[in-house]
């Protein structure tokens, strides 16, 4: 009888170890696994730590990296500089080609009033007011490259200085005082001041004097010294 009484106790007791076992080795292949998923988190943590480091030797890089560009725009302003220095050693030797009042200033972007027209134009030029047969005088050395009469202008000498810059002398009194060809000093008379422009005949006599720069109109005062 106790034998028979044993027997089952000892399957049920054999059936908890063996389930004991079961859950044994489970919870062990689990915490295997968990403790494998840690590491790899730990590996993820290290990785996100080298991205971040990294970011910050891009960023590091990226800021550093533009610095030599500050250094290439400091020198190019440097270039510009330069430029305009050339630009205004060609053009100091221009001397004004009449000693006067300017009464009409250059505007090619804002039309002016014009009273001969009666209305709002662009202006080339700049009008220098002078009494009638004042001396016109040649801006700086150079060439006469055309003396004519201009439909708008009236008597129209220009005079070629080289670099594609030539200066443009209209309402003259006259022509006669030098032709195509001559090649004057500066401060030399070529003209006088009159009321030959047909656009500007209403206006008190004055020179409408042009500095044109590879045949564009640009701002004789800039150009004037
Ligand atoms: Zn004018």
């Amino acid at each position: 009888m106790r034998l028979n009484n044993k027997k089952p106790n000892d399957r049920v007791a054999v059936a908890l170890v063996l389930c004991f076992c079961v859950v044994a080795i489970a919870s062990i292949f689990t915490m295997r696994s968990n403790f494998s998923q840690l590491d790899l988190d730990s590996d993820d943590n290290i990785n996100i730590a080298q991205k971040e480091d990294q970011q910050k030797e891009d960023f590091e890089q990226n800021v550093v990296n533009p610095i030599p560009t500050v250094d290439s725009t400091t020198s190019k302003p440097d270039a510009a500089d330069d430029q305009v220095k050339d630009d205004r050693k060609s053009t100091t030797s221009f001397k004004v080609p009449l000693e006067g009042q300017i009464s009409k200033q250059f505007s090619v972007e804002v039309p002016i009033y014009s009273p001969t027209l009666d209305q709002y134009v662009v202006h080339t030029g700049i009008d220098i007011q002078a009494p009638a047969d004042t001396q016109v005088l040649a801006a700086g050395d150079g060439t006469v490259t055309k003396v004519y009469n201009d439909d708008k202008y009236g008597f129209t000498i220009e005079i070629s200085h080289g670099d594609g810059i030539v200066t443009k002398y209209s309402n003259l009194s006259t022509t006669k005082m030098v032709e195509e060809g001559d090649v004057v000093k500066k401060g030399q008379t070529i003209s006088g001041v009159g009321s030959s422009a047909l656009f500007e005949s209403l206006e008190a006599p004055h020179l409408h004097f042009e500095v044109l720069k590879d045949g564009v109109a640009i701002d004789p005062s800039d150009y004037i010294r």
